[in-house]
C-alpha cells in the first residue's frame, strides 16, 4: 500500500512487455524451423461477445507473428460436424493450438468438444489430461486466466509463498486451476463458492484474494483486511454496457496493498497467455522442452 492507496496492477502494461518477449521468441522459432506457430480458433454461432473475443485473439496473434485461422461455424452445426472439424485440425501440422470459443450452443456438449481437442494442441488447458497434469504437479498447458494472474504477480514481485490466499469461485477454467497454481507457489489456499456459509469470514483472513464469480459488487471493503492484494477476474456488463469486475474497486483501492482494475487487469493477460501457450505448443511439437510457465523463475 502506498500513501495514495493501492498499487494498481496494470495488466495492459505487463501484457505489453510479455508480448514483446513472445514476438522475439516467435521470430527465433521461425528462424529455426521456417514456419510460424499456428492457432486455429473455432466459433460456433454469432454470439456478439464471443465474436469480439475471437477478433481480439486473432489480432493479438498477428501482432506477435503467430499465424491464426478463425473459423465460424453455423449455430445449428451438429456436434458431429464440430468434432470432425476438430479431428482435421488435430492432424494438421500447420496448427499447433486449437481453441473452441465457449460458450457453445446448448445442443453441443462442451465436455465432448474439449475432450476431442488433442491434449498436445489444447492451448486453453481445459482438457482433462492437462488439468490432471496440473493437479499432479506435472503441468503441460495451464488455463490462460490463472496463468496470467501468476505472471502478473511475478511481474510486481508479489510472492504468494506463505500467504493466506482465498479464491472465490471453483470453475474448472479459473477457480480450481488458480487454487492449484497458488498452492504450487506455496500459498495456503481456501476455495470459496456459492455454498460458502460466510464469505467475509474467509476473505478477512486473506493476504491475497482472487474473485472469479461474475457478480458485480461481491467483494466490499468490510470483507477485506487492509493491506490485502485483490485480483478481480469478474467481467460483468452493466446496463449502459459498462464492464465492471466482482470487487468494489473504488471502495477497496484506499485500503488494499495492490488491486487489479476491470477492464485493464486480468483480461489482457488471458490473451497474452494464449499466445504464450501457442508458442509453447509449437516448440513442443518440434521436440523442444520449453520451461514450464507457472514455475518460479
Ligand atoms: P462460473 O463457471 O460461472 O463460476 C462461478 C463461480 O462462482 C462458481 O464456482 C460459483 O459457485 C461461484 N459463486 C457464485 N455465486 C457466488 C457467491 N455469491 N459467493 C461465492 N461464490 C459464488 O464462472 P467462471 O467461468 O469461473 O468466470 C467467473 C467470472 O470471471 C465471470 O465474470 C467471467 O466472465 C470472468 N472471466 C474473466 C476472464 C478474463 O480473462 N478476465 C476469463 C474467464 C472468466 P458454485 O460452484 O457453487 O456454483
Amino acid at each position: 500500500m502506498t500513501d495514495a492507496g493501492a498499487l494498481i496492477i496494470d495488466g495492459r502494461e505487463v501484457s505489453k512487455s510479455l508480448r514483446e518477449g513472445i514476438l522475439a521468441e516467435v521470430s527465433d522459432f521461425v528462424d529455426r524451423h521456417g514456419r510460424k506457430p499456428g492457432l486455429a480458433v473455432i466459433i460456433v454461432g454469432a454470439d456478439p461477445a464471443s465474436r469480439i473475443y475471437v477478433k481480439q485473439k486473432a489480432k493479438s496473434c498477428a501482432a506477435t507473428g503467430i499465424h491464426s485461422l478463425v473459423e465460424e461455424l453455423p449455430a445449428d452445426s451438429t456436434e458431429e460436424e464440430i468434432l470432425s472439424r476438430i479431428e482435421e485440425l488435430n492432424r494438421n501440422p500447420e496448427f499447433n493450438g486449437i481453441l473452441v470459443q465457449l460458450p457453445l450452443p446448448p445442443h453441443i456438449s462442451e465436455e465432448a468438444i474439449i475432450e476431442a481437442i488433442s491434449p498436445d494442441k489444447d492451448v486453453d488447458g481445459f482438457h482433462p489430461s492437462n488439468l490432471g497434469a496440473l493437479l499432479l504437479d506435472r503441468p503441460r498447458f495451464v488455463p490462460c486466466t490463472p496463468l496470467g494472474i501468476i505472471r502478473m504477480l511475478e511481474h510486481y514481485d508479489i510472492d504468494p509463498a506463505g500467504m493466506e490466499a482465498v479464491v472465490i469461485g471453483r470453475s474448472n477454467i479459473v477457480g480450481k486451476p488458480m487454487a492449484l497454481l497458488l498452492q504450487r507457489r506455496n500459498a495456503t489456499v481456501t476455495i470459496c463458492h456459492s455454498r460458502t456459509r460466510d464469505l467475509g469470514e474467509h476473505t478477512r483472513r486473506a493476504d491475497l484474494i482472487v474473485a472469479a464469480v461474475g457478480k458485480a459488487g461481491l467483494l466490499t471493503p468490510e470483507m477485506v483486511t487492509p493491506g490485502a492484494i485483490i485480483i478481480d477476474v469478474g467481467m460483468n456488463r452493466l446496463e449502459g454496457r459498462k464492464v465492471v469486475g466482482d470487487v468494489d474497486f473504488e471502495g477497496l483501492r484506499p485500503i488494499a496493498r495492490a488491486i487489479t482494475p476491470v477492464p485493464g487487469g486480468v483480461g489482457p493477460m488471458t490473451i497474452t497467455m494464449l499466445l504464450a501457450n501457442t508458442l509453447r505448443a509449437a516448440r513442443m511439437a518440434r521436440g523442444e522442452k520449453p520451461p514450464y510457465q507457472g514455475e518460479k523463475r
